[in-house]
C-alpha cells in the first residue's frame, strides 16, 4: 500500500499529536471466505440419538420401535432396566435380554413447555410433557404428550405409546392421550 494514507500513518507514528485519532489499520490482503452454513444441525443440538447398529449397541431398541414396539433390556437377576443398557447397572452383566413393554400407561404428572423450547420444537410451543407410569411394570417414563392441550390434561389420564419418525430415518417415542 502506498500514497497519502501511508505517509499519514508514518507521520503519526513519529510525532503523534495528542488530539489526532490513530490511523485505521490497513485491510488484510485476503478476506477469508465465510464458512458455509451446514445443512444439518450440529450434533450437539440434535435431540435424537444416532440409531443404527453402526452407531450404537442399543440399535435393537430403535429397530423394535420402528415395528411399533417399545422395549427395554432386562437382567435375569435384577429385573427391568430403563433406559435400555448394554450392561446391568447393578451386577454389571452384559447378558441382558430384550423385552417388550406395555403400550399403555397413565399420566403421573405433567407440565407444559411455554417458552424456551429445544431446537426444532420452537413452532410446537406450547406443548405438554409428562411422566407416564406404564401399565403393569415399575417404570415411569418421560416424554411429550400429544392429542390434547396441556390445559385439558389430568393426572391419571390414560395414554398410549406412539412411535414417530424424526430426521434421517430415525424414530422416537412419545405418548398420545387415549380418547
Ligand atoms: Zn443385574
Amino acid at each position: 500500500m502506498s500514497g497519502p494514507s501511508t505517509r499519514r500513518r508514518a507521520a503519526a507514528t513519529l510525532a503523534p499529536p495528542p488530539s489526532e485519532p490513530a490511523a485505521p489499520a490497513p485491510p488484510p490482503a485476503e478476506v477469508p471466505a465465510r464458512p458455509k452454513v451446514p445443512e444439518r444441525r450440529p450434533y450437539v443440538l440434535d435431540l435424537f440419538p444416532l440409531e443404527s447398529a453402526r452407531d450404537t449397541r442399543l440399535s435393537r431398541f430403535y429397530d423394535r420401535l420402528r415395528e411399533g414396539r417399545l422395549s427395554t433390556t432386562r437382567c435375569r437377576k435384577d429385573g427391568l432396566v430403563w433406559p435400555p443398557r448394554t450392561a446391568c447397572p447393578t451386577c454389571h452383566t452384559e447378558e441382558l435380554e430384550w423385552v417388550d413393554l406395555p403400550d399403555r400407561g397413565r399420566l403421573y404428572a405433567f407440565s407444559a413447555v411455554l417458552a424456551g423450547a429445544p431446537v426444532g420444537m420452537e413452532h410446537d410451543v406450547p406443548f405438554p410433557v409428562g411422566l407416564v407410569d406404564l401399565d403393569g411394570v415399575p417404570l415411569r417414563l418421560y416424554g411429550r404428550i400429544e392429542g390434547a392441550p396441556w390445559t385439558a390434561l389430568r393426572v391419571g389420564q390414560e395414554v398410549r405409546v406412539e412411535p414417530f419418525d424424526v430426521d434421517e430415518g430415525r424414530v422416537f417415542y412419545r405418548f398420545r392421550v387415549v380418547d
